[in-house]
């Protein structure tokens, strides 16, 4: 009934009723929100041009053929011509270009927009037959949960922000047939992506109240994956206990995290937030790049097996390396999703590092399509050097693509009643409705290009409002503020937000200044390879084919000026000096085809292998090296310099050693870990053990490791092996 009521009352006034405060159909409270597109414009720079272009792409595709495979199953015939490709053109990506075009056209008020999205819409709608199947493809090869996900996220958003009822009765049609047919055995990590199913359906219930639609998303919990990463539990021996699969697929085992964070808002059931609060650390701490990219191969990587995957795979073998290791553009989707659900529930500042990572060295790294619609699906970290390429055609990414660049909308800025967050510093201009009324704020700043930011106030009263900004995790010095010229004392510490409170004016003026240096950001669980960093931006050696092996390490690189210029020498190490060819340059600068490298090892690695250690006890060679299972064997070593690695192997039968350094203790080695772990070109049957001790000061130190007896409640044995040492000046 409610919903027939809200139907008559959006037909009847069709903005107003918008506006009306609708029932509340959530359990959980945002604290800070963000802007939801409204209000908000990007003002001249590279990312609003990237935004641009994109949108014109797809502005530019004739209605006809991306409806084309929609009325060819339906009526047998259709005007135009479809897009091509293996899918069709727009089959597999419509409601994610429904989506990402009724964003646009609430960011941009274009009405010209607005009715062609609901043109293509409704004309899909006339598709849909009498008992709600849909598609493009016969009914014996109906659209599954995947192509049901992508669909309805299209039409919520329809509803959402052009306010358009049509919307729920196509939701509501193709609804009536995946609750009769979508499979619901929920098999563990099936590539069906059922998994992340419940976030649009969740978002349907909060817009609509309809039970119906929260009763469905519930079908899609995932409760394995969700309640591991909820109690803490290693998500990996989940996956090893499970049967059939080995590993988890990238892009949409982490977009389901977007469905956890929609399901803490619609039920406030406390297990969805700790699973996306636990699983941002988890992936901060074992999947992430110094991008923020994850997932080679489109597979979650075991833990401590991040370094391999960009390096050869099998160790020497170079034609086996991983094709690329972040599915750019729904992968930055997904971040930027979760990412916004961590920074409404929490308001903590510290979540903006991610959407910043992933803005700058992600999605914004792209290049621009091609005229067929070829993008690069995956970017490419390897070691050894790495292009830009394009590849697929009308594809996952396409779709999300659109929906990414729009949203950087969506991420600048957030707002709860008092206070307006700076969240990202790019050019840009907000209206907010503060306490006092109207203000408008503009953002303008050649960031990461310089470390400067100057903000105006715009506003006919005179306002009392919290200004808070993110002081960015690696602006280490914090951030610096000037209002009207005028320094002023700010608490800024990073990974929170810097406030100012005061009574605003109009054309007041606020001056930020961030903490912008080149700093080192090794693979995740490892020392070496890092990646080099200028405040969030992924730098890149380029043209560095031909030069021995040069790494930045923190302590070594000087501050490379004006680096944009990109043409001075940059001492990496004292005494040595790079080629003159050789620059570090923004990855997000890269063209299609130009070489680069972005990880590089630590500068002055030097092995020791075992063979010239001392071992007393019971030890045994193999291929790996030297191992032992005897309480009470050890092995000594001496070494010069002061970080050293021990090296080996993690097996599911490895216990703990502890570790002497000039007699004294320095902690308990665990070398427990997944291995028979193998994905397509990800072989990881064989996870490298890595586990240092820095700062030991210059000079000879004398290593001691005794195989203790003890393990951890997950490993099956208690065997410690060793194959040599790594030491670092
Ligand atoms: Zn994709």
């Amino acid at each position: 009934m409610k919903y027939i009521t809200s139907i008559i009352l959006l037909l009847w006034f069709p903005t107003a009723a918008l506006a009306v405060q609708p029932a509340k159909h959530y359990a959980s409270d945002n604290i800070i929100e963000p802007f939801n597109y409204e209000g908000i414009r990007l003002l001249p720079g590279r990312w609003q041009q990237q935004y641009e272009d994109v949108k014109e792409f797809y502005l530019s595709l004739d209605p006809n053929s991306i409806l084309h495979p929609f009325r060819m199953r339906a009526h047998g015939r259709a005007p135009g011509k479809s897009l091509g490709g293996a899918y069709g053109g727009s089959a597999l990506g419509f409601g994610q270009w429904l989506a990402g075009m009724s964003r646009i056209a609430k960011v941009t008020n274009d009405d010209a927009l607005k009715e062609r999205t609901l043109y293509l819409m409704n004309e899909f709608g006339k598709t849909i037959e009498d008992d709600g199947f849909y598609g493009t493809r016969s009914r014996e090869r109906a659209p599954g949960h995947y192509g049901y996900d992508k669909i309805i996220g299209g039409l919520v958003d329809v509803y959402e922000y052009l306010g358009e009822p049509k919307a729920l009765e196509y939701l509501d049609k193709i609804t009536t047939w995946a609750e009769k047919n979508l499979d619901r055995s929920n098999e563990y990590a099936l590539p069906r992506e059922w998994y992340t199913l419940a976030e649009n359906l969740y978002r349907a219930y909060e817009l609509t109240g309809e039970q119906r639609y929260y009763d469905f998303a519930k079908v899609w919990d995932y409760t394995h994956f969700w309640g591991a990463l909820a109690e803490k539990r290693d998500v990996f021996g989940e996956v090893h206990r499970a049967e059939s699969h080995k590993s988890y697929h990238a892009y949409s085992t982490i977009n389901s995290l977007a469905s956890a964070g929609q399901a803490y808002r619609s039920t406030g059931e406390q297990r969805y937030f700790d699973t996306i609060v636990n699983a941002y650390d988890w992936m901060k701490e074992t999947q992430m790049f110094a991008t923020g990219g994850y997932g080679p191969e489109e597979s979650l990587i075991v833990p401590n097996g991040m370094p391999e995957v960009l390096m050869g795979i099998r160790r020497g073998e170079a034609n086996v390396d991983v094709r690329f290791h972040f599915e750019t553009s729904c992968g930055s989707w997904a971040g930027f999703k979760i990412g916004k659900y961590l920074m409404r529930f929490t308001g903590a500042a510290k979540y903006g590092d991610w959407m910043e990572r992933l803005m700058y060295n992600g999605v914004g790294a792209m290049p621009p399509m091609n005229d067929y619609g070829m993008i690069m699906y995956g970017s490419c970290y390897n070691t050894w050097g790495a292009r830009k390429f394009h590849s697929t055609v009308w594809f996952c990414c396409q779709g999300s693509f659109l929906q990414t660049v729009n949203d950087y909308h969506d991420l600048i800025y957030f707002k709860d009643s008092k206070n307006i967050y700076v969240n990202l510093f790019v050019p840009s201009e907000v209206d907010w409705d503060s306490p006092d009324g109207k203000i408008t704020l503009r953002q303008e700043t050649k960031f990461p290009e310089s470390n400067r930011m100057t903000y105006t106030v715009k506003a006919a009263q005179s306002s009392r409002f919290g200004l808070k900004f993110r002081v960015p995790l690696w602006s280490k010095k914090g951030m610096t503020f000037d209002v009207n010229g005028e320094p002023v004392k700010v608490n800024a510490k990073p990974g929170e937000w810097a406030e100012i409170k005061r009574e605003w004016k109009d054309k007041d003026i606020i001056t930020a200044k961030v903490d912008l240096h080149i700093w080192a950001e090794p693979a995740p669980a490892a020392l070496s390879p890092v990646a080099a960093m200028y405040g969030p931006v992924v730098m890149v050696m380029a043209n560095a084919r031909d030069e021995e092996e040069l790494m930045p390490h923190e302590g070594g690189i000087s501050f490379p000026g004006d680096w944009i210029s990109y043409h001075k020498n940059i001492s990496m190490d004292p005494g040595r000096q790079l080629h003159s060819n050789n620059q570090l340059r923004p990855f997000y600068e890269m063209q299609t085809g130009e070489f680069y490298r972005m990880y590089h090892e630590r500068f002055g690695k030097k092995f020791i292998p075992w063979d010239q250690f001392e071992f007393e006890g019971d030890w045994e060679s193999n291929s790996e090296g030297r191992v032992s299972g005897k309480k009470g064997a050890r092995y000594t070593a001496k070494f010069k310099g002061s970080t050293v690695v021990l090296n080996g192997f993690r097996h599911m039968d490895s216990g703990i050693a502890e570790v002497y350094i000039d007699g004294k203790k320095v902690g308990d080695a665990d070398q427990f870990g997944y291995d028979n772990v193998h994905v397509g070109r990800m072989d990881q049957r064989q996870v490298p053990f890595r586990w240092w001790v820095e700062d030991l000061g210059v000079g000879e130190h004398a290593l001691e490791v005794v195989v203790s007896g003890k393990k951890n409640a997950n490993a099956g044995g208690r065997k410690f092996n060793v194959n040599g040492i790594t030491v670092y000046p």
